[in-house]
């Protein structure tokens, strides 16, 4: 293996949810640099989705968007079936959708709570189940998580955290059960990224700056880095962990 094909993805086929901003849409665009095709699902920005397809296309990829709630099952499943389909199978499947609710749980409603769990637990689980029968040797599953998902560094993050510590077990058990198959199982997770759901000049940034031993917000590019790295063939030895990309915060 050569250092040049660490992050060689030529001729692989990924599905990447919540890929029409953000991170996800960073690590669509990353991984098609990388030489792979990509399918992207989105739930109400269209317009977006068409703009990072554009992109992909752009370089010589095959990409395609589909329109999918996380939060409905149904359509989480028909989604990896739709990107099967379209880029004739699946080698990687980044669980990447995903969103915030902040606060108290005693004051937190039944409505967020729902959605933290079907969107960042469920769904995650319906689609690497969905994925799995057309996952060939080699294939990868990769979901970004959080830094909060090993610990816990201020108040009001107790639900969300929770749903990124459920991937952590996800992760390891599928690492258990589908090593022999030769699939890889790993997380990306996160510290603070500059993007809508946690802007560096958001609510939430002079709360987190401080904890940064870099001093510095994340950049989508940043997590997508990883996500490359463990989707190439530099990751062929990694399974049932994950890689903390958090400036140092857990630290
Ligand atoms: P973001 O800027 O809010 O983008 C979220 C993406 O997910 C969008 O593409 C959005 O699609 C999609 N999405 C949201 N709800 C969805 C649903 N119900 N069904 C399908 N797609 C949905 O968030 P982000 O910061 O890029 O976060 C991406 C992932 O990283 C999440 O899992 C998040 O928990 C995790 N993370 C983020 C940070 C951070 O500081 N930003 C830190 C740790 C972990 P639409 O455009 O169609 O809405």
């Amino acid at each position: 293996m050569s250092d040049l094909s660490l992050s060689d993805l030529s001729g692989r086929r990924a599905l990447v949810t919540g890929g029409s901003r953000g991170i996800g849409a960073a690590i669509a665009r990353a991984l098609a640099r990388g030489g792979a095709d990509v399918a992207i699902t989105y739930s109400s920005s269209p317009d977006r989705a068409a703009a990072v397809v554009k992109e992909i296309e752009a370089l010589g990829r095959r990409a395609v968007s589909i329109q999918a709630d996380s939060a409905d099952p149904a359509a989480v499943q028909r989604s990896v079936q739709d990107a099967v389909k379209a880029l004739g199978g699946l080698d990687i499947l980044v669980n990447n959708a995903g969103i915030a609710r902040l606060g108290p749980i005693e004051s937190m409603s039944l409505e967020d709570l729902d959605a933290l769990l079907h969107v960042n637990v469920r769904a995650v689980v319906l689609a690497s189940g969905a994925a799995i029968p057309h996952l060939p040797k080699g294939g990868r599953i990769i979901t970004i998580a959080s830094n909060v998902a090993e610990r816990v560094p201020f108040p009001g993050l107790t639900a969300y955290s929770m749903t990124k510590s459920a991937l952590t077990s996800l992760t390891r058990g599928l690492a258990r059960d589908l090593g022999p198959r030769g699939i890889n199982v790993t997380m990306v997770l996160p510290g603070p990224i500059d993007t809508e759901m946690n802007p560096a000049d958001g609510p939430l940034a002079d709360t987190l700056r401080p904890m940064l031993p870099l001093g510095r917000y994340g950049t989508p590019e940043d997590i997508a880095a990883a996500v490359v790295f463990l989707a190439g063939p530099g990751g062929r030895q990694i399974t049932g962990t994950g890689i903390v990309v958090d400036a140092g915060l857990n630290a």
